[in-house]
């Protein structure tokens, strides 16, 4: 990865389209604002300033770039977010090992042939549901309870009875049927015959954020022994099973707004729900709930709420996704149904009281684990799963908080519990797991100073050198306005925002904020600064002297009346100077 890259990826990409997906965003006097997706908010305090490629939010301060967002908004580390989103833009990332590869820009290309011949199919199939082929399929659908106004949201569709009809469409718009067979729509048999893997079925199309489909679930129509209920598309270039949830494009909205998630298994519960008011729900696709879904929806909900059945295994399955959403740092209830029953019929038959009823009674995520453990394992056990349970916990807060609960709720004593906790002091270096984050020390004089000097600088970048001149790069005492400082020096200030940790981002993107407020008095805040410049250089020089007399005591080397008569004449000078 290149700066050059980071920036042709930010040129590429519109910070505004990108928040577009998670909020609404609305004009408020001369700047954009929508209810921020980080926090839990009705009224906008999220700012996004479009020209500069930044956004800040008044409530929560979270702040930065649109890689930043991206990253933020999906769980992912920085590389990974900006591989994804250079992806998105078209971007190829030159100079990154993996470009260097030809297998890999093999593969970046037959990507972006399959999104677009998942894109002819996602149209053909819903072009077919609404022909005269899918009138049995459209009957099925409104026997299911299902509007057209949900069909259209999720974009259904429908595969025909017959061999080749989508062989036949994808051909006749060119498209190479290698590709197709590769991408899982075609399916060639021992016998070199092509034919089509979804047919007789109703389509549901599994799209990413960016709205684009890279996968299908296939649910047969006519029921027969012969062929599964549900099929759907194997992995491929665009899709591994167990990496992305089922309407979460069309769920996003709501769970960024309510900060909570619906989370059940079945497409038909999905929809049902959506119809029913349930605008966060989406669908784990087949699989139990993953370690990759959870970071796909940590990024924009604090609380999940998981759907399971009343039998035997859905509870099992219910212990194991409450344990990783806790262990990823949510909050979770389990939803448990009363046998034999799925969201979808509780809904049709009973409606929302009945849905409402199990979501009142739906324990809270540790709570059902240790429920479920008291009940099921032998003390021995219950010890077992305690030390695992803290240990597997990344976050030394995390374990602490959990700990605690853990001990009281298990009936365990803090000995027992020790091991696990020890894993994270070690992982601490030696320091002991504490509830209570360390408060930040109130700020010295100093340290204001550098802080309304950096923040000039970020705003009027026009009098750096100016600010230079006038001794700015020895005015910083504090190591983090020096090592700001610095990066502003090195990389410009149109090139820093790569190189800034979080709070020095949050920082800059504050500061930038503050800009058009600031705009006015910028030749008297000009003045302070250089004012302040200027008490912070004879300070500067004060601490020279003072560690010079500290190095010398013993030495000799110096009279020590001699420095201090160097400060005196400097700080007279120092008067003089600078206006
Ligand atoms: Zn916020």
């Amino acid at each position: 990865m290149s700066r050059d890259d980071v920036a042709e990826v930010k040129a590429r990409t519109s910070l505004m389209e990108l928040v577009k997906r998670f909020a609404d965003v609305r004009r408020v006097g001369n700047r954009w604002m929508a209810p921020c997706p980080f926090h839990q908010e009705t009224k906008p305090s999220f700012s996004i300033n479009e020209e500069e490629g930044f956004y800040y939010c008044f409530g929560c301060q979270a702040a930065g770039d649109v890689i930043d967002f991206y990253c933020r908004v999906h769980g992912l580390e920085f590389r990974e977010g900006l591989e994804q989103l250079a992806l998105e833009a078209g971007v190829e990332l030159s100079r990154s090992p993996q470009a260097a590869d030809p297998k890999a820009q093999q593969k970046r290309q037959f990507r972006r042939r399959a999104v677009d011949i998942y894109e002819l199919a996602a149209g053909y199939y819903r072009q077919s549901l609404f022909s005269q082929h899918g009138a049995e399929c459209r009957e099925y659908l409104k026997g299911r309870g299902l509007t057209k106004e949900t069909v259209t949201a999720f974009g259904l569709g429908y595969a025909p009875e017959g061999w080749q009809n989508l062989h036949d469409f994808l051909r006749s718009r060119k498209v190479n049927i290698a590709d197709a067979v590769e991408c899982g729509l075609l399916v060639k048999n021992d016998r070199g015959r092509l034919y089509d893997r979804f047919r007789g079925r109703l389509m549901f199309p599994i799209q990413d954020l960016s709205g684009k489909v890279i996968a299908f679930g296939g649910r047969i129509l006519i029921s027969s022994d012969r062929e599964p209920k549900y099929i759907n598309s194997s992995d491929s270039a665009l899709y591994k099973k167990g990496e992305h949830l089922f309407g979460l494009n069309v769920a996003r909205r709501a769970i960024s707004v309510t900060r909570s998630a619906l989370i059940t298994e079945g497409y038909m519960d999905v929809l049902t729900l959506h119809q029913y008011g349930y605008e966060n729900a989406c669908g784990v696709l087949g699989t139990a709930l993953t370690p990759d879904q959870i970071r796909r929806l940590s990024g924009f909900c604090s609380l999940v709420e998981c759907i399971f059945d009343g039998d035997r295994a859905g509870r099992q399955a219910a212990l194991r996704s409450a344990e990783m959403l806790l262990s990823a740092g949510l909050k979770c209830r389990v939803l448990i149904l009363p046998e034999s029953e799925d969201v979808d019929s509780l809904l049709q038959k009973q409606g929302t009281e009945a849905f409402e009823a199990v979501r009142n009674d739906a324990p809270d995520g540790l709570e059902f684990c240790m429920d479920t453990i008291r009940r099921d394992r032998s003390p021995k056990e219950i010890v077992q799963w305690a030390i695992q349970f803290v240990t597997n916990l990344n976050d030394p807060e995390l374990a602490a908080f959990y700990a605690t609960r853990i001990m009281h709720g298990l009936g365990l004593s803090e000995e027992e519990l020790r091991p696990a906790l020890a894993s994270h002091s070690e992982k601490r270096g030696g320091k002991k797991p504490s509830l209570t984050k360390s408060v930040p020390k109130a700020m010295s004089i100093q340290a204001k100073r550098e802080r309304h000097l950096l923040q000039f600088a970020l705003c009027f970048p026009q009098h750096i050198p100016l600010l230079c001149e006038r001794g700015a790069d020895r005015a910083f005492a504090t190591s983090r306005g020096r090592a700001l400082w610095e990066k502003l020096i090195d990389y410009g200030h149109a090139g820093v925002s790569a190189y800034l940790d979080e709070g020095e981002k949050r920082f800059f993107t504050e500061c930038r904020m503050e800009r058009e407020y600031l705009a006015a008095d910028e030749q008297k805040l000009l003045e302070e600064v250089l004012d302040s410049l200027q008490t912070m250089a004879e300070q500067a020089k004060r601490r020279e002297i003072q560690k010079r007399l500290r190095n010398h005591a013993g030495h000799g080397a110096h009279d020590p009346i001699e420095d201090l008569r160097a400060l005196q004449q400097t700080l007279g000078t120092g008067r003089n100077d600078g206006q």
